[in-house]
């Protein structure tokens, strides 16, 4: 995990975002997410989860999906520190990604390919990050329950993938 490219898009002494470095400790608790609402050029959200000391992101331009079925254009951005889940506030104009960011959801999650049976499509969030399959089962307040992030190639681009609501099992 590394946020090389996360540092080298923005400049510390002008944007209040934490600089952030990899966690290298594990936490006993529980992997955490969140959604901040991310009121830039074109407002968005951005989903991130907490894998192995960074939070694993994406851009959703229509929010998380809230109706069963329902799948949203989620793009893969660069991975940023895990402090980056409590920032809220404004990014100076000029910035990368100038504009307000506000927490919209957060809470913790459970990785559901963990639990499929070894051998069959078991994975470390690491793991399904880069086969471009993850599925998760999110305790926030507003987010609840299983969702799907897949990578589809739409549109020839690489970071191009789509969140999904499922169903409960
Ligand atoms: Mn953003």
């Amino acid at each position: 995990m590394s946020l090389k490219t996360y540092k080298k898009k923005r400049d510390f002494k002008k944007t209040k975002e934490p600089a952030g470095k990899v966690m290298k400790q594990k936490k006993p608790t529980a992997p955490i997410f969140v959604v901040q609402k991310h009121a830039a050029r074109a407002l968005h959200y951005d989903f991130r989860l907490e894998v192995e000391g960074v939070l694993v992101s994406w851009a959703v331009p229509k929010g998380p999906p809230q109706k069963l079925g329902e799948r949203h254009l989620a793009v893969h951005v660069e991975d940023h520190p895990i402090e980056y889940a409590t920032f809220k506030g404004n990014i100076p104009k000029g910035e990368y990604g100038a504009g307000t960011v506000e927490i919209w959801d957060s809470g913790t999650y459970k990785n559901m390919m963990e639990e499929k049976e070894k051998g069959k499509g078991k994975m470390s969030m690491k793991e399904s990050v880069k086969e471009g399959h993850v599925e998760v089962q999110l305790n926030g307040k507003k987010l609840k329950g299983p969702y799907a992030l897949v990578r589809t190639k739409l549109g020839g681009k690489d970071n191009n993938w789509l969140m999904i609501k499922m169903k409960s099992k």
